[in-house]
């Protein structure tokens, strides 16, 4: 019998993690893997920031730190914010958590009530779907095309409100798609929201630094919208600290109080050394980290000019982040090596076994047409993993 709550029995494996388990399965298995599954750097963490890690353990921070973070580090944040994203934050308002994730899950258990309908602009990030259902949320998908580049639009956006939306989730630039908000997309957005004061934003923006356009805009910087974003962000992607786990949020104080409660019931304060080091990151000017947007944005040509060389893969052109988002539904009903695609999981899996490349099917980002590829993998590993899907479908 199966005694697990109905929590948890509701809850789906993350797909991206799952993936990259899969991966790592097949490779201890003997099977030469390429792993574009999962979204993350395959850069070191920079030197400096390594450094500041050492220090911080021969100096002896081994101690339980303060629950929302050292005040250091959320000064530096602070700094960040006006720096980066010309952001007013005040000590009171800003949580650290372990992992922009927590402050996700945070925010969630903070603000949602069992029914509270929460618009998730599709293709979402896989994880916001459940940690939003964890809650008892309900989320709303809207879905997008590749055709408008993945954003929602103004008018989706009404049409999507209804008296039981409480709040909006959504990333740019963005995982999956890679579609970056302009300043002028955001503030249509916004002006829907003029007509319901009720409905909170969270603008995850761990992909900050990694846009390839220039010009990162956050809802929070509307005054209007001020008083009800949370600003997520986070040093897992471009400072290539993804075991690390520090994320953070800038929000009004009453909420980043809430986030504070919660967080002081399940985790405490996060990691002592990581917090230490962190202050580095924020403390850095983002031109330290260039060079792997640099990098990046080259891989992203690459995987694109790649990819549109195979017939049936039609792609948009990601401004940021280090993910494609291919329709790949041409291949749908289609046979291959005697295996039929019905739908974008059976092309993932199809990848995975014939062109031994892992990948993430769009249903996890609630896009069934769609599979993601990660390029945060070398220039070599990407034109290998692309001549095998190529092959593999000839
Ligand atoms: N938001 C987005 C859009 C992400 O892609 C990720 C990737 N893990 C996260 C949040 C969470 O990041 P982390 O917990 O590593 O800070
Ligand atoms: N955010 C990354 C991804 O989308 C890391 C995996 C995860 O946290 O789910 O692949």
């Amino acid at each position: 019998m199966n005694q697990l709550s109905d929590r948890i029995n509701n809850l789906s494996t993350s797909a991206t993690l799952a993936m990259a388990a899969k991966a790592r399965e097949l490779r201890t298995e003997g099977k030469d893997i390429i792993g574009l599954s999962l979204g993350e750097p395959d850069f070191n963490t920079p030197d400096f920031i390594k450094e500041a890690a050492i220090q911080a353990i021969n100096d002896d921070y081994n101690s339980y730190t303060p629950v929302d973070g050292y005040e250091e580090l959320k000064q530096a944040i602070i700094t960040k914010f006006k720096r980066d994203n010309n952001l007013t934050y005040t000590l009171p308002q800003i949580v650290v958590s372990t992992g922009a994730k927590q402050s996700l899950a945070n925010v969630a258990a903070a603000m949602i009530n069992p029914g509270d309908e929460v618009i998730l602009p599709c293709p979402y990030w896989v994880s916001y779907n459940d940690i939003v259902k964890l809650s008892e949320g309900v989320p709303v998908e809207v879905k997008t095309s590749i055709d408008t580049d993945f954003k929602m639009t103004a008018a989706q956006l009404e049409a999507a409100i209804t008296p039981k939306t409480k709040m909006i989730w959504f990333s740019s630039p963005c995982n999956p798609s890679g579609s970056v908000y302009s300043k002028t997309e955001l503030r249509a957005l916004a002006d829907v929201l003029q007509n319901h004061p009720n409905i909170y934003v969270v603008s995850d923006e761990i992909y900050e630094h990694i846009n390839f356009v220039g010009g990162h805009a956050s809802m929070a910087q509307f005054e209007d919208m001020y008083d009800r974003t949370i600003t997520v962000n986070g040093v897992s992607k471009a400072f290539a600290m993804t075991g690390w786990r520090i994320g953070f949020i800038g929000a009004p104080s009453w909420i980043a109080r809430a986030c504070n409660k919660m967080q002081g019931q399940i985790t405490s304060g996060a990691n002592c050394i990581a917090q230490r080091a962190v202050i580095t990151a924020m403390e850095a000017n983002p031109s330290k980290v260039q060079y792997m947007v640099d990098e990046f944005k080259n891989r992203r040509d690459l995987v694109l000019n790649l990819l549109n060389d195979i017939d049936g893969f039609k792609t948009n052109t990601p401004e940021g982040a280090f993910y494609v988002f291919p329709d790949i539904s041409s291949f749908f009903g289609k046979t291959f090596r005697g295996k039929t695609i019905t739908n974008a999981s059976d092309f993932s899996l199809y990848l995975l076994e014939e062109a031994l490349v892992a990948t993430v099917t769009g249903d996890a980002f609630g896009n069934p047409d769609c599979i993601r590829i990660s390029y945060a993998a070398s220039q070599e590993q990407l034109i290998e993993a692309i001549k095998r899907i190529k092959d593999s479908l000839n």
